[in-house]
């Protein structure tokens, strides 16, 4: 493939750039932490400034990784795990609770030179999911494994194990309690707006490596108040994740039932496929128009092997970031 030929340096040359100025250099890893209600006037300086760092120290780990000459698949999985570990997200440490207050994460990784894929929705003790769904893809051939199966083949494989109460938070124990309070004294389980849901946080990461190969993963506690063993988007191979070289990487965030109805991500790489839209064209029409239309809420980020990167959303906030081959890093918050 011509694109294996293709390094940071050349990059730096020879990239045109619908997203981004001719003369930028290329993004190598975009990063998202969730999108939803976000705005300035609830946040302070301080807790801002925590997103901002969690959010560079996350760019830096997938970048380190792709400048030793990583691939795009490594730097995904190195760009998530700080994530899951900051209380910040929604996913491992820190991840909504269930309507059964328990924390229960789903996952998923791709990687676009191969279409191989793994993921694992509904686990309770395994501290850094993502990682499991990597050893998903790598090491078993299936692409998706739940719950207790899940966690059973992490543990095979040695991946760190933690109670289910590391991932508990006194800010996500406060969220449960009020979506449950407001479910009591209103239209309750049907409700479908996402401010009820109180979502936001998940992670994302899209990557291009050296050899001009493309990655995404996902990871999530899903939404506050999920019952009935209920998966969202994010560990769906096309609805919340997905990577072809031939098109682009995406990473989604936002009410999953949605994005799994629309096949957000694939959606985008079968535009850019079948329409040759550019990756900035075929993410704000799913964004803007289908996701907009059907009433879903989120975003997502979206990285092509050229590495244009699109990262549009409907809420009034996505923390998002991008660092560039230059190791250029740029986080953004809210819409403007
Ligand atoms: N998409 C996730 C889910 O529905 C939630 C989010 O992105 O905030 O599980």
């Amino acid at each position: 493939m011509f694109r294996s030929v293709l390094c940071f340096t050349l990059l730096t040359f020879a990239v045109p750039s619908s997203a981004q100025s001719s003369d930028s250099p290329p993004v190598v890893l975009a990063i998202h932490g969730g999108a939803g209600t976000i705005e300035r006037g609830n946040m302070t300086p301080e807790r801002e400034a925590e997103y901002r760092a969690a959010l560079e120290a996350a760019l830096r780990a997938g970048f380190a990784v792709l400048q030793e000459g990583g691939s795009a698949v490594d730097a995904v999985a190195a760009a998530i795990p700080p994530m899951e570990d900051a209380p910040l997200f929604n996913a491992g440490k820190g991840a909504v609770f269930t309507s059964e207050a328990s924390v229960e994460l789903d996952a998923s990784i791709m990687d676009g030179a191969t279409l191989n894929a793994g993921a694992v929705a509904g686990v309770t003790t395994i501290k850094n999911p993502i990682l499991a769904a990597r050893l998903v893809m790598e090491q078993s051939p299936h692409v998706m494994l739940t719950g207790s199966g899940a966690e059973a083949f992490a543990r095979q494989h040695g991946l760190e194990e933690v109670e289910n109460t590391y991932f508990h938070t006194d800010r996500r124990r406060e969220t449960l309690r009020r979506v449950q309070e407001r479910e009591r004294s209103e239209s309750g389980f049907l409700q479908t707006d996402p401010e009820a849901w109180q979502m936001t946080g998940t992670v994302g990461a899209v990557a291009l490596d050296q050899n001009g190969h493309l990655a995404a993963a996902t990871s999530t506690g899903g939404m506050t108040n999920k019952r009935f063993g209920r998966v969202g988007d994010s560990p769906i191979i096309a609805a919340g994740t997905y990577a072809d070289d031939r098109t682009c990487a995406v990473s989604a965030t936002g009410h999953g039932e949605y994005f799994i109805r629309l096949a957000i991500a694939h959606d985008i790489s079968a535009r850019m496929m079948y329409l040759g839209e550019s990756v900035e064209a075929a993410a704000h029409t799913v964004i803007h128009d289908k996701l907009t239309d059907l009433g879903g809420t989120g975003g997502v980020i979206a990285l092509d092997a050229e590495g244009n990167v699109a990262m549009p959303f409907n809420t009034s906030g996505m923390y998002r970031g991008t660092i560039d081959a230059e190791g250029n890093v740029t986080v953004d918050i809210y819409r403007d």
